[in-house]
């Protein structure tokens, strides 16, 4: 264990760790962080996404240098500012037409989605909220409230209702999930969830923490038409899997529908806190002073926002998340031919999932080694994590900026780690004190 993790653990508390390993590191550059030891570390997590254009990215440099050379206050509470105003302004324009309205801002995708919870029910006199199972809308009360992810220690909201979402591998292929998953919701509405006392449903285009799952074809058309007949809002979490990591500037434009309302967060801001809900005028002007955080609309924060949308429109990074996503996919594709823990590789563009399972035929999960080909991995010079309500979904989210040679190498590691985890050589014991989730 460094130096630095060891200080760690005397100083900082745990309360928001979410440890797999002992990362410790010092600085970073595009898709490598660098260690404690000195170690180049291949990233393919950016930070569960956030770190969307890699480290140090210098268009996000010289934005945030701009910005803070002349800084127009600290919050749009009490006051406009430029970076606020023209990030709202541009991202009105990345949106569907019917959630073209106004911008809310936040620091985090868990402040944006507890915004949205409250203001939808405000907004439309509705009591109740659907979501999924295995969602995970945030860590703060009111973003779990309305979530669905087993690991998380918080109650739920009294009107929240949870419905399957479509899995594909568990249910043997994506038409039975997609039968499977709208047969549960229509229970649902015929039973504990009334349609018209229904505000909003939460929808994850990809469900990213509850196992990267990638909804069947079709799906969310059905969803859509539901919600519209009954006038339940759609909200789109784009948190993690939105800004062209699956190759589409919106992750649901793969599925084809319209959301309502989209929240943004994490690469939004490059690794600097931001989120933006982006929803019709009727919703977001319902209230004033209803939901608000001192530095909110930071021009900091903000001009980190515009530098990364225009790196990825001027950088084409949706079409390397799709370029390079394929070539990743294809050498997971490769090594699932060869390794036996691997059950299913899935995803779309760069936000892609690796099902580990101890038996093929059971597809019964392989949660213990999951946990020890992560810290393996690490070992070797990779990072990333693994997410799932059974904890065995390998999870890669890299830099937008990722290359296809990164992206073998991060498939090479991985596979060698996988190799010393099936075949007994990873040290078991090596896991304690890193519970993951
Ligand atoms: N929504 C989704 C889909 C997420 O994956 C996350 C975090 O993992 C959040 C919301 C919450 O974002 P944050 O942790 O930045 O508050």
């Amino acid at each position: 264990m460094s130096g630095l993790y060891a200080r760690e653990s005397r100083s900082v508390s745990t309360m928001a760790h979410l440890r797999f390993f002992p990362q410790a590191v010092t600085g970073g550059h595009g898709s490598y962080l660098t260690g404690e030891d000195g170690r180049r570390l291949l990233d393919l997590s950016a930070s569960w996404g956030a770190a969307s254009l890699g480290h140090s990215h210098p268009a996000l440099r010289d934005a945030v240098n701009r910005a803070l050379s002349n800084q127009a206050g600290a919050s749009y509470l009490s006051s406009a500012n430029e970076p606020c105003v023209r990030l709202a302004e541009k991202l009105l324009t990345l949106v569907p037409e019917r959630a073209r309205g106004r911008v809310w801002f936040g620091h985090s995708g868990s402040d944006a989605n507890e915004t949205v919870a409250r203001m939808v029910v405000s907004a439309t006199g509705r009591p109740r909220i659907l979501a999924f199972k295995g969602a995970y809308h945030g860590g703060t009360v009111g973003s779990m409230a309305v979530s669905g992810h087993p690991a998380q220690q918080g109650a739920r909201a009294a009107g929240l209702t949870l419905v399957p979402y479509p899995d594909s591998y568990a249910s043997g292929g994506p038409e039975a999930a997609k039968r499977e998953a709208l047969e549960a919701l229509e229970r649902a509405l015929a039973s504990e969830a009334p349609p018209q006392e229904i505000a909003a449903f939460f929808i994850e285009p990809v469900q990213s923490d509850g196992g990267m799952l990638v909804p069947p074809d079709g799906y969310f058309q059905a969803v859509e038409a539901i919600c519209r007949k009954h006038g339940i809002l759609i909200v789109a979490d784009e948190v993690k899997v939105g800004l062209g990591r699956t190759g589409r500037f919106n992750a649901f434009e793969h599925c084809r529908i319209e959301p309502d309302i989209v929240v943004f967060g994490k690469g939004l801001g490059g690794g600097l806190p931001i989120s933006a809900v982006v929803g019709p005028e009727t919703v977001m002007n319902h209230a004033v002073a209803f939901s608000l955080q001192t530095v909110h609309g930071n021009p900091v924060c903000s001009a980190a926002a515009l530098a990364v949308l225009e790196t990825i429109e001027g950088d084409r990074l949706a079409e390397n998340a799709n370029a390079t996503g394929r070539v990743l996919f294809e050498a997971l594709g490769r090594l699932a031919a060869t390794q036996p823990l691997i059950g299913e590789v899935r995803g779309r563009g760069l936000a892609l999932g690796i099902e580990l399972v101890t038996d093929r035929g059971t597809r019964r999960p392989a949660s213990r080694q999951a946990a020890l080909t992560v810290y393996r991995a690490y070992q070797l010079g990779l990072v990333l994590y693994y997410v799932g309500v059974h904890s065995n979904v390998l999870e890669l989210t890299p830099p937008l900026t990722l290359t296809e040679a990164q992206a073998l190498e991060g498939a090479a590691i991985l596979g060698q780690a996988l190799d010393d985890v099936q075949n007994g050589r990873v040290d078991e014991n090596l896991l304690a004190g890193f519970a993951g989730w």
